[in-house]
């Protein structure tokens, strides 16, 4: 069998979005599944929409999702003679032809057309021009393009991995421009030249170029070139079946990095986005993929981008790291996040993130849970009503403080740790005749400052018994001063 070669053919004219890294995830795992090849071509040849960070950006979010491919970058702004020599060949053998219509003249014809409710499409004025009017206008250097020439009748046929046979009249095929004015060839003749150059026999990519296919068709067969397979994977939808806003996935991978996405949960996220195992598993690495993706697989509908199914499976991978792998990832998002000289005391930290670690769904979450932990003792300031349960006054609430108080100081550091802690003070409170509620949810609005947190004696724990003494006196204090 013949080896799969497919590529990643991105245009830099941005930044890499998902929907971009969806097509280069299902190429490369496309040809990794059949021990293929994976080719990366930078397709830079529209001048105008050249933006010189896009490449950067391409590259920096493949390698954070973790693809890398067998050959390339290539660009295609350094092989111009390529696709140079293949126009002149179609316009010698009458599959190309040069146009020399003014911009206004298209522009009225596509108005006329647009009125009268056609198809904008080029009217073929300039295929009837004779071989001596156009030697004559080269020579007189009349800007010109060259442009397919559509055969007048018949059809293209081709067939699509995802999509099945299609066939286009081509009558309803423009003659597309193959090379502009300003001698750069288009996307057209460009991908068609290098994809038969670079051995690509599986062209995977949005389903917006379904629409070019049938040029595509023409070229290859104008130019002696045998036909690539074919597959087009369809574009994402919201929840409510609408396009992507930018909150939605519609911005940079690289935005996701920062928000502290994992590479291996988005790429396992990505996955799902038009394919699926054809069984319950949803829980796939890279590795995995390589073996189990197949095109065949792949279905039409176009797949729901569901940002809570990303934050659901990044908590997942979080939650299935080992500490020491969890606090590599969460540190860089603490750090940037939290100024303290408690940063400095690396046991501390770690058993702060091993508190939360169950909770985190994003990276960037680490910093906001974490910092209570971090507030100096000098700094803690507490409003009073959070201090108090709903059930419970300000007095009940300064007097449960001062009782847990006292009991807490009689706890040795052996057992102040969450088990003992636990168990202890429950029946603490139940020998006072105390309620549950009324004493530990002002103690765990104390040791946390928040109105949401870890349970009481995880927090005292982690925070141990000096720190979480100084917090209860601070918190008690605010509700005397109130
Ligand atoms: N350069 C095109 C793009 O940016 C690639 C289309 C293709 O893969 O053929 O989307």
């Amino acid at each position: 069998m013949e080896k799969v070669v497919t590529r990643f053919a991105p245009s830099p004219t941005g930044n890499l979005h998902i929907g971009g890294a969806r097509t280069a995830l299902f190429s490369y795992l496309w040809a990794k599944k059949n021990k293929g090849k994976f080719i990366l071509r930078i397709e830079d040849t529209d001048q105008d929409r050249y933006v010189e960070s896009a490449e950067n950006s391409i590259i920096k979010g493949l390698k954070w999702l973790g693809m890398d491919w067998d050959d390339g970058p290539y660009h295609q702004s350094e092989r111009l003679d390529l696709y140079n020599a293949a126009a002149k060949k179609m316009v010698e053998e009458g599959n190309a032809y040069y146009c020399f219509c003014s911009q206004d003249r298209l522009k009225e014809m596509r108005e006329k057309q647009v009125a009268n409710k056609q198809a904008p499409k080029y009217d073929g004025l300039c295929k009837s021009l004779s071989p001596e009017e156009v030697e004559e206008k080269l020579k007189n250097k009349e800007k010109h393009v060259i442009r397919l020439k559509v055969p007048e009748q018949g059809s293209v046929e081709f067939h699509d991995e995802v999509r099945g046979d299609i066939k286009i009249d081509c009558k309803d095929i423009d003659d597309q421009v193959l090379v502009k004015s300003d001698g750069f060839p288009t996307y057209h003749l460009a991908v068609v030249v290098d994809d038969n150059d670079m051995g690509v026999n599986w062209v995977i990519r949005g389903e917006e170029w379904l629409p070019s296919v049938p040029k595509h068709v023409l070229i290859y067969k104008a130019l002696g070139y045998e036909l690539p397979n074919f597959a087009h994977l369809s574009l994402f939808i919201n929840k409510g079946g609408g396009k992507l806003s930018k909150r939605e996935g519609a911005t940079s991978l690289l935005n996701y990095r920062d928000q502290g996405y994992l590479p291996e949960a988005v790429v396992n996220f990505i996955s799902f986005l038009g394919w699926n195992p054809k069984d319950t598993r949803e829980i796939f690495s890279m590795k995995e993929l390589e073996q189990e993706f197949d095109l065949k697989n792949v279905n039409k509908a176009n797949p729901i981008f569901d940002t809570d199914k990303l934050d659901y499976l990044n908590g997942l991978y979080i939650r299935n790291f080992s500490l020491d792998e969890f606090e590599k990832v969460a540190l860089p998002f603490m750090e940037r996040d939290i100024k303290s000289d408690l940063m400095a005391d690396k046991g501390y930290v770690k058993s702060v993130l091993a508190l939360e670690q169950e909770r985190v769904k994003k990276l960037d979450e680490v910093g906001k849970y974490t910092k209570l932990f971090f507030t100096p003792d000098d700094q803690l300031r507490y409003d009073p009503e959070l201090l108090v349960w709903k059930k419970s006054t300000p007095e009940e609430a300064k007097d449960n403080l001062e009782k847990i108080i006292e009991y807490f100081k009689t706890i040795d550091e052996q057992q102040w740790n969450r088990g003992d802690l636990e168990e202890n003070t429950i029946n603490w409170i139940k020998e006072q005749g105390l309620k549950n509620g009324d004493v530990l949810w002002p103690v765990r609005a104390a040791l946390s400052g928040e109105k949401a947190s870890p349970s009481p004696f995880e927090l005292a724990e982690v925070l141990g018994k000096k720190r979480s003494l100084i917090r209860l006196e601070k918190a008690k204090s605010s509700l005397q001063k109130g």
